[in-house]
């Protein structure tokens, strides 16, 4: 049996962490947003053996259990018994290690498909509790959806649909190291968003009352070593850009709009500086 799932990436409206965990892990407060710029993961089963086999179309990422929807599988297999293997073959669209959450959107078509496949009759929240293994941002990828996330990441609370708006990404050519980046968390200096204000505005479904909320309280740390995050940023404020930001750890930033003419007009102001850029809309 097959199943083509979409793997969607995710941008942050907000992230914030409020303190971290005994155990060095952060306590996360985030609104994030699920855009239609996509990876395609084709699982089949493949009965009387056991193996897990992952390909993508990369050439560069692990096809082993490095890869997060390996251990998806691995995961669902070993908890539910499941005699049977699987076959992986990931068509990537999502620029890697950017701030999107790509691994983690691929584990997370891996965990709703084979549960279809498997007729193994979880909920998305379990499926969101067993991604959490992986990694924070497997839960919400679960949903896909724009949601109010918290926890380490496994409490994720749907919110109402917004009006569809064209977001620009940009991919700027750095790699950014997520434990590095969290590493120079300094709590006590931390300019903390306003999530409920934030939150009030995405309950009106309203991205006017949305925009002024918007903060990635990691967006100062990524960019103090790569100014050019906040460049981006700052082309796409001024050629129009309703609202601008890091995505996660970064590099990525992207940039709403609600109309296609404004998108395109931000795209080509950043093209030239920016190799890497996309016009993708919002997913309900
Ligand atoms: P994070 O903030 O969790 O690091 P990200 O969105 O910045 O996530 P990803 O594209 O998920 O970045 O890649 C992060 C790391 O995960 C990379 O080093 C990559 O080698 C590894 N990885 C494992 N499986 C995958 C996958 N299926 N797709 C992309 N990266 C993967």
């Amino acid at each position: 049996m097959q199943i083509v799932e979409k793997a969607a990436a995710k941008i942050n409206l907000s992230l914030d962490t409020p303190f971290s965990h005994p155990d060095g892990s952060q306590e996360w407060e985030m609104v994030m947003a699920a855009v239609d710029l996509a990876d395609y993961v084709t699982i089949t089963t493949i009965p009387k053996r056991t193996k897990i086999e992952v390909r993508t179309d990369t050439g560069f990422l692990p096809n082993d259990r490095r890869n997060l929807a390996f251990q998806a599988a691995h995961i669902l297999q070993t908890r539910f018994h499941v005699m049977e293997g699987v076959k992986i073959e990931i068509e990537k669209h999502i620029p890697v290690a950017a701030g999107l959450g790509g691994g983690s959107s691929d584990a997370a078509a891996v965990l709703r498909g084979l549960n279809r496949l498997w007729g193994l009759d979880l909920t998305l929240a379990q499926l969101a509790e067993i991604g959490l293994a992986i990694d924070a941002d497997v839960p919400f990828c679960v949903y896909s959806q724009t949601a109010y996330v918290t926890g380490k990441g496994e409490r994720i609370k749907p919110l109402p649909k917004m009006p569809a708006a064209w977001v620009v990404i940009a991919k700027p050519t750095i790699s950014v190291s997520t434990p590095v980046i969290l590493r120079q968390i300094d709590y006590k200096r931390i300019g903390h968003v306003n999530t409920q204000a934030l939150l009030a505005g995405a309950q009106q479904q309203d991205w006017q009352q949305v925009y002024p909320y918007m903060k990635n309280v990691l967006e100062p740390i990524t960019s103090h070593h790569y100014p050019e995050i906040l460049d981006i940023k700052e082309r796409m404020l001024q050629s129009g850009a309703c609202a601008a930001q890091m995505s996660g750890t970064g590099p990525t930033v992207f940039g709403i709009c609600e109309k296609q003419s404004r998108a395109q007009r931000v795209l080509n102001s950043i093209k030239g500086f920016c190799k890497e850029v996309y016009i993708v809309r919002t997913l309900g």
